[in-house]
């Protein structure tokens, strides 16, 4: 490996901060990365909760996730990811599963297949959905300030498909409404993680808390290339300094060649002589864990059409004690329920669970946890927010690519682009 002597620093340990460092590693750099919090992960993390480790949200990808899965195969992860080729998403619908399934591995086959065989729609309604998405592949860049929602309407997509099809898949990729989203927005995302990718995209997830998978291997990768992982550490400051950047923590001060940020927006007060356009649309996930005594559902998730309930996951396949049964309901776009109060929220959504999954009045839940991510995502409303003045400072993380929406590939691919362009 070719040896840089350039001392570059971190800040945030989140999919952006972790990849960079991956990726400066393999050019011959020594990095130190700064975590303010005990965690590794940001957004995509866990915390700890009566001593077991519950990842914050549902972290799902995509096969087509080409980036940050291989920073998590350079990390030596690949035995901690259930990757799922074949599109297989149980729907249901008035107490009614259908499946959005495909074994076709061939685009864009795959995707008509599934569509053909999803009989929650009419038949009339799911050529129209398949010409729809066709015309969707097609769309070329452009500024237009339609919305997904008006867009879908004006091609022929009435209510009952957008409940049906267009909401499952849209509303939890991109944390929003559908009449919130942009077109150009939208294209992004269907082709980045479909079209391109060419193959059958299944619902994908990790086999243990991300932070839990992620805390050895990565510690391990510095340590070998002698780089540093300081935890706990809040930097509240970057500065300059004859040529250098100095970062400001609580307890120290750092001096390093370049820095590059990699926190959510905000994360830090004072970003030097860089000016951060604070003009951001955020939405909000919750997430509610229920612990019941018996198994619920068999599948590994169901996604629910028109119901306050849209997606639900158990953990059957990662459980080791057979005494308890954990469901969790994910609801996303979730800013309208901020205000409502955890038991609450707990009450509404355990009630709307039995009912909907039939449990029985014998079923005994043995606990509820609700976790709350008010700023899940963050949407940058302008391209040009970022102005650097220092050019040794550098920024990455979800909300700099502006064109796509808050995922961890997003946020893997903000790293490799500056990473590529920007590091020799
Ligand atoms: C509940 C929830 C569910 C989600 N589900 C999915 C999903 O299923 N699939 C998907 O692809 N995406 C999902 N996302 C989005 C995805 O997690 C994020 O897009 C991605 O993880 C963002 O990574 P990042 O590195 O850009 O930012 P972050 O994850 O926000 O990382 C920033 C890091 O910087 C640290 N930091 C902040 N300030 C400082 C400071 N001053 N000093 C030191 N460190 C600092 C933070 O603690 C954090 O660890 C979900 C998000 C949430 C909240």
């Amino acid at each position: 490996m070719k040896k840089n002597n350039e001392k570059i620093a971190i800040i945030g340990g989140g999919i952006s901060g972790i990849t960079a460092s991956v990726l400066l590693i393999e050019k011959g750099y020594k990095v130190d990365i700064f975590e303010a919090k005990k965690n590794l992960g940001g957004r995509a993390g866990s915390i700890q909760n009566k001593n077991i480790t519950i990842d914050i949200g549902q972290h799902i990808f995509l096969p087509s996730y080409k980036t940050f899965l291989e920073v998590l195969d350079k990390l030596g992860l690949n035995h901690y990811l259930n990757i799922e080729k074949k599109l297989n998403i149980p729907i249901q619908y008035k107490g009614k599963k259908y499946l959005l399934k495909s074994r076709i591995p061939f685009f864009p086959l795959n995707m008509m297949f599934s569509v053909i065989g999803y009989k929650n729609l009419k038949f009339s309604e799911r050529i129209k959905i398949i010409i729809c998405l066709y015309k969707l592949s097609k769309l070329k860049d452009n500024n237009s300030k339609t919305s997904f929602l008006s867009w879908l309407k004006q091609n022929g997509q009435n209510n009952n498909m957008i409940k049906k099809f267009w909401d499952i898949i849209s509303k939890p990729a991109f944390n929003s409404e559908l009449n919130k989203i942009s077109i150009n927005h939208a294209k992004n995302l269907f082709k980045l993680m479909i079209f391109d990718y060419k193959k059958n995209v299944g619902i994908c997830y990790f086999k243990k808390p991300f932070s839990e998978i992620i805390e050895k291997n990565f510690h391990s990768y510095l340590k070998n290339n002698n780089s540093n992982l300081f935890k706990t550490e809040k930097i509240e400051e970057i500065k300059s300094f004859q040529k250098k950047i100095s970062l400001r923590s609580k307890k120290e001060n750092y001096i390093y060649d370049k820095a590059i940020v990699a926190t959510n927006l905000g994360g830090i007060k004072n970003y030097g002589e860089n000016l951060i356009d604070n003009n951001v649309k955020t939405d909000s996930i919750i997430n509610i864990y229920f612990w019941f005594d018996k198994k619920i559902i068999d599948e590994d998730f169901i996604s629910f059409s028109d119901s306050k309930l849209e997606w639900v996951f158990s953990d059957n396949k990662l459980i080791k004690s057979k005494k308890e049964y954990r469901i969790s309901v994910s609801i996303s776009a979730a800013n309208n329920k901020l205000k409502i109060q955890n038991e609450k929220l707990i009450l509404e959504y355990e009630k709307i669970l039995r009912k909907e999954l039939n449990i029985s009045k014998k079923v005994k839940t043995i606990r509820s946890l609700i976790i709350r991510s008010p700023k899940a995502t963050q949407i940058k409303m302008k391209n040009n927010n970022i102005r650097r003045k220092n050019k040794n400072i550098y920024f990455v993380g979800d909300w700099t690519l502006s064109s796509l929406p808050n995922t961890m590939e997003t946020a893997a691919l903000s790293s490799k682009k500056l990473i590529d362009n920007h590091f020799k």
